[in-house]
């Protein structure tokens, strides 16, 4: 594939208001004009380069929508406040009372939240599918269906969309492909793989320090203006901005995006082979015994890797919270939910970001207490991290010493 995301974010350019090799960021909740006319203009979205009042826009939030945009090559973003702030904002912009939604059933326990629990108040309907499989895919859409929505590797069971395929059946039915790129920037690049909108939590991998949350929405410049209409433009209304300062930040981390994900995709792929061998029940997208091993390798711009997300079955939740417990107090990463940390988290899905799914549901997807979902971390040696987790494992009794 020709499209080089990390290329197009080095090559967003802006000089600071006196010379400075950053933005500057504009301290403002709301701007002047010199003519009324201006004002009125500005409003209407009809004057290039103003602003108007910063839940608008700010000079900060549009800088770093203009660097996320080049990376994932649309047209436009929009930058909220937080994942969750993109997330819904885009829903119920597709989607009004009697509509209806085929999401993929193993995504993030807050969407699935959003779906199952709130959206059928405003009589929003959804179906959930296993989005591997295209025919229960295609299956599910009904005449009242608006859009297709899925992560490109699922939370938490690292299961892989077939962008391409669910692409080809949205368009077939004028539906609109709606993808949570969260867990994969870089790694994917889902418009140019026919996607129509593209959503990221920027509290994780592309923000990288854990200080902040954030998201963001990429499309067509129609759809983000959309979002954005005073009138009844969903971002806009209900209210998800990012603070200029934080906008500013989280694109100055921007900039190391490519290196961290390398190095991420690296330290995740080196325990990973490492945990199979051993004999753990370990999943991750790299490894040739993962089902969509095939599939993601068609997908990947794969100098990023396969990304910094594996899980592994240690057999029930006992053991899985001692291992955690173990492996923070030998700080080898921490217990805490949420991704992308320059340090290693571990947390047991089931009991903390997917416990909004019923546990009935939670079987059915496969997905079992002894579960640990890790992000793995930036780590200079893995070697020694690995040979650190292993020996917490033996201790627990999860590694037998022959098996290791
Ligand atoms: N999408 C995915 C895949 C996530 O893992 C999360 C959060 O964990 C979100 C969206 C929500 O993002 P935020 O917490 O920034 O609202």
């Amino acid at each position: 594939m020709s499209f080089k995301p990390a290329n197009d974010i080095q090559d967003h350019h802006h000089f600071g208001e006196f010379g400075g090799v950053n933005p500057s960021i504009s301290d403002s909740a709301t701007y002047t004009f010199l003519s009324a006319k201006k004002m009125f203009d500005t409003f209407e979205g009809k004057a290039e380069g103003c602003y108007l009042y910063s839940r608008h826009s700010s000079p900060s939030t549009l800088y770093l929508g203009e660097a996320i945009s080049a990376m994932e090559g649309s047209e436009a973003a929009h930058v909220t406040a937080s994942g969750m702030g993109a997330i819904t904002p885009v829903m119920l912009q597709l989607c009004g009372a009697g509509d209806h939604m085929v999401s993929s059933r193993t995504i993030y326990g807050g969407t699935y939240a959003f779906l199952k629990n709130f959206a059928p108040r405003l009589n929003v309907n959804t179906t959930f599918v296993d989005i591997t499989n295209l025919e229960k895919v295609e299956a599910a859409i009904t005449e009242k269906t608006k859009m297709i929505f899925c992560e490109v590797v699922s939370n938490p069971l690292l299961e892989i969309a077939d962008i391409r395929g669910l692409a080809n059946i949205a368009k077939k039915h004028n539906l609109k492909l709606v993808i949570d790129n969260t867990f994969s920037p870089l790694s994917v690049s889902p418009l140019k793989l026919g996607a129509d909108i593209v959503i990221h939590s920027l509290t994780k991998f592309i923000n990288g320090t854990n200080d902040t949350v954030g998201g963001v929405i990429c499309s067509t410049q129609e759809f983000i203006d959309q979002l954005r209409s005073v009138n009844d433009g969903a971002c806009m209304l209900f209210g998800a901005t990012m603070d200029s300062l934080r906008a500013s930040s989280i694109l100055k981390n921007l900039r190391t995006l490519h290196l961290r994900v390398k190095q991420h995709s690296y330290n995740a792929n080196y325990l990973a082979e490492k945990f199979e061998k051993d004999g753990l029940r370990t999943v991750y997208p790299g490894l040739k015994s993962h089902p969509s091993y095939e599939l993601y390798k068609t997908i990947l711009n794969e100098e990023f890797g396969f990304g910094g997300m594996l899980t592994i079955d240690v057999g029930c939740l006992d053991k899985a919270n001692a291992l955690m417990e173990k492996m923070q107090h030998e700080k080898l990463g921490y217990l805490a939910v949420s991704l992308g940390f320059y340090k290693t988290l571990f947390s047991a899905p089931g009991t903390s970001t997917s416990s909004e799914i019923p546990e009935d549901e939670q079987k059915k997807m496969g997905l079992s207490d002894g579960i640990i979902r890790f992000s793995i971390g930036l780590d200079n040696d893995i070697e020694r991290t690995y040979n650190k987790m292993k020996q917490c494992m033996l201790e627990l009794d999860i590694l037998e010493p022959e098996m290791a």
